[in-house]
């Protein structure tokens, strides 16, 4: 477990905001920073290291069978502004460690095993996210290194440039579905249900779906004092029964299904106007794609009614439920049992590498606690003890896949 905690507490050093939580870039030097750390150890471990044209981290441990399939494990090390020091990096650490324990126990695989980190999944500068993910299954092309750009108006053609890659080589980094037998990840949960029900780790079932809709309701500004109550366009009594049970619709729902009104804004904004106008978004997520699509049909029924006011409903993301692969999920189930931990069968209510992973490959994701449930701030905590159990069993499982 030594060895665990060093590894956090050392990348978490490559850290542009030691004042406040962890903020590491992609392409800047504390990308650098945790990059070299990265190979090191991964060198040490005797793996055969080296990078691919979207800048992901591979340490490659040579199978029995040469050019057979890859089982890869490993998540990214990349972070939001002023996160946690767990996010991505719990699972980095997972691929050195188990890296280590395959020299020590001198286990030959016979299936290659590639231990990986990668960057920009949260997006945090140039909003894309799941970029390494996304190149590896070849969704990521030239124009797409144009068009995003960071704050100071930098793309990642160019910061890949400034940091040593060829933008023009980004789609050699497409893996072909041949070339990978499986994809694990551990994360941290980023929730409070694992400490909640007291389990040791979580073994994910679904990524959820996920749609976000945006509704404006149009009235009409009048004086809040001379206008009649019955003679109004009021938008905000428009919107306000669709505000009022979004929550319900979710539980009634059911199979875990969320929904959420995140951003609520009025116009004109004075306390002696009408609203004339009402934007607000909903996030629906659930495994099942039919729940989502009820919570949608009951607030689109909800906002047919509505006659006074002129109502748009525009959809602003959706990506479907991923399920995890059924043998992997039995097999971490197995090994959970036989270790003797305690076991949470859940859903991942937020995005992950392996989500898109699985367009290529059967993925596998374990989640360990998060302290209080939280996540991308300064708090985020996950136990030593815990996340060494989590690899625990992502070992057992990288064994089993090579084998
Ligand atoms: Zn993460």
């Amino acid at each position: 477990m030594e060895r665990i905690k060093n590894d956090i507490l050392q990348l978490s050093k490559f850290n542009s905001t030691p004042e406040k939580g962890l903020t590491r870039l992609s392409f800047t030097k504390e990308d650098r920073g945790a990059r070299e750390y990265i190979k090191e150890q991964m060198k040490e471990a005797g793996l055969l290291v080296y990078e691919d044209s979207a800048a992901t981290i591979l340490g490659k441990l040579q199978g029995e069978i040469e050019g057979g399939p890859a089982v890869m494990i490993g998540s990214h090390y990349d972070s939001v502004r002023n996160g946690g020091i767990f996010d991505g990096n719990a699972g980095v650490v997972t691929a050195l460690e188990i890296a280590r324990v395959f020299k020590e126990n001198n286990i030959k695989p016979k299936y290659p095993v590639e231990f990986i980190a990668m960057i920009e999944e949260e997006g945090s500068r140039f909003r894309g996210g799941l970029f390494a993910s996304r190149a590896m299954t070849g969704k990521v092309t030239r124009q797409t290194l144009d068009k995003y750009v960071d704050n100071d108006g930098i793309t990642i053609a160019e910061a890949m440039k400034d940091f040593g890659f060829d933008p023009d080589k980004i789609e050699q980094a497409t893996r072909k579905k041949e070339t990978v037998k499986a994809f694990l990840e551990l994360h941290i949960e980023q929730g409070p249900i694992l400490e909640n029900t007291k389990a040791d780790v979580g073994i994910v079932e679904y990524i959820v779906g996920i749609e976000e809709i945006e509704v404006t309701v149009i009235g009409r500004p009048d004086h809040a004092g001379t206008t009649p109550m019955t003679m109004r366009k009021n938008a905000l009594d428009a919107a306000a029964p669709v505000i009022a049970n979004v929550s319900k619709f979710a539980l009634e729902a059911g199979e875990g299904t969320v929904a959420t009104i995140g951003i609520l804004e009025l116009e004109p904004g004075a306390a002696n106007i009408v609203p004339s106008k009402v934007t607000f978004t909903v996030d629906i997520r659930s495994r099942n794609v039919e729940c989502i699509n009820e919570v949608k049909d009951k607030i689109i029924n909800l906002l047919n009614k509505e006659t006074s006011c002129e109502i748009q409903t525009v959809q602003k993301l959706f990506a479907p439920p991923v399920k995890m692969d059924e043998q992997i999920v039995g097999d971490l189930s197995k090994y959970c049992d036989e270790l003797g931990f305690k076991k949470q069968m859940m859903l991942s209510g937020a995005g992950h590498d392996a989500m898109v992973m699985a367009d290529i490959t059967r993925v596998g994701m374990i989640f360990v606690p998060s302290r209080g449930g939280r996540s991308h701030c300064p708090e985020e905590w996950t136990e030593f003890e815990d996340l060494q159990k989590g690899i625990e069993l992502a070992y057992c499982e990288t064994v089993n896949l090579s084998k």
